[in-house]
């Protein structure tokens, strides 16, 4: 889902986003809540981006700057970019489609002449070979410039639907990755998770799954307000990113302040091993105030890691593993307990 606020946190960005569509002068829709509402969170930098740029110029956005910049920033990229896609590849498709009817209909034409002038040579008449051959020479020209365009338009094609290809990929993994912090979302850990349970356990082989969860975080938030709470967020999907480079591991956001890492082909020890190298780089993280440099705040992290049984769905890996989480934050937080 895109939206992972508990309701305490919800509810504070609810408040945000009311004083923010109180001072504007658009309606006051579902498509300006949910615009403000992201802005608010802090869950859509491009939004956020684009907000600013705009108010800097006006002072209040109307209806058509809210519903563009719904369109623009909020409305699922995915289905957007497979929009403009699927309209590309249909221009592409008809292009080859039509120089492919000329160079038939070219061909056709050709075979006519070609079987006119072979009457003509069987005829013996000489006076009526002259119009048929010249007919032919020409129409051998305009074959080959057919063909050639043909296969022109072919190669031109063959690149514009790499291209396409490329954008597909390109919609298709940002619709996976959460925006804050550039690791898999919600939907991305959902779709490692469902690979790694489909996929058979060998002898000797095992599959993890690491949950992690920031310590009091709610006071992070309460003494440095959201903005910082948001920026170490982001500072630990980085850590995250660093820590878990093999192409098969996958590091995501669960929601809120917890993160995932699902390990395919891999041990319960070496699991622990990676969440461990985690908290280790989370606790010597420091934010710091971007002027002066002054260490504002640092904070620790809880894991818990479980080991795939055979008969487990996700529910059953997920729970375990949050109970191993659950056992590392009563036992005094800052550890990684296995499950
Ligand atoms: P614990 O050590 O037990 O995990 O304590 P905690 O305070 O971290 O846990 P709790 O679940 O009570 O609070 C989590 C807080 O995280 C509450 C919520 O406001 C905040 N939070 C969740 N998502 C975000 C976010 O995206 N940005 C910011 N800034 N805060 C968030
Ligand atoms: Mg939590
Ligand atoms: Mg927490």
């Amino acid at each position: 889902m895109r939206y992972n606020e508990p309701k305490a946190r919800s509810a504070e960005i609810l408040r945000v986003a009311l004083g923010h569509m109180g001072k504007h002068d658009a309606a006051l829709n579902p498509l300006c809540f949910t615009l403000w509402y992201e802005y608010a969170a802090g869950i859509n930098p491009k939004l956020q981006a684009a907000v600013d740029g705009l108010l800097a110029d006006q002072p209040s956005l109307g209806d058509d700057a809210v519903a563009k910049l719904y369109a623009d920033h909020i409305a699922p990229p995915a289905e957007a970019a497979m929009q403009q896609i699927s309209t590309d590849l249909q221009r592409v498709m008809n292009g080859v489609v039509q120089s492919a009817t000329r160079a038939g209909n070219q061909a056709g034409t050709f075979g006519a002449q070609l079987s006119d002038l072979s009457a003509a040579l069987q005829s013996n008449d000489i006076s009526r070979l002259t119009p048929h051959l010249s007919e032919a020479l020409a129409g051998t020209a305009e074959m080959k410039s057919s063909a050639e365009a043909l296969r022109h338009q072919v190669v031109a094609s063959q690149s514009e639907i790499a291209r396409l290809r490329n954008d597909l990929d390109r919609a298709l993994g940002e619709a996976l990755v959460d925006p804050l912090t550039g690791v898999l979302n919600r939907k991305g850990f959902e779709m490692r998770l469902d690979a790694l349970l489909a996929e058979p356990i060998a002898e000797g082989e095992s599959h993890c799954l690491v949950m992690l969860d920031i310590d009091h975080f709610k006071k992070v938030n309460d003494t440095h307000g959201h903005v910082m709470g948001d920026r170490v967020i982001k500072g630990l999907g980085e850590i995250l990113r660093l820590s878990v480079q093999n192409p098969l591991h996958g590091a995501a956001r669960y929601g809120g302040e917890e993160f995932a890492i699902v390990l395919p082909k891999c041990s319960l020890i070496d699991g622990a091993k990676i969440a461990e190298t985690v908290r280790i780089r989370t606790k010597a993280m420091k934010v710091r105030n971007r002027a002066t440099q002054d260490v504002l705040l640092t904070v620790t992290i809880s894991g818990g890691v479980a080991a795939m049984q055979p008969g487990d769905d996700a529910a059953a890996l997920i729970a375990r593993a949050d109970a191993a989480l659950y056992a590392s934050k009563h036992g005094g937080r800052d550890r990684v307990t296995m499950g």
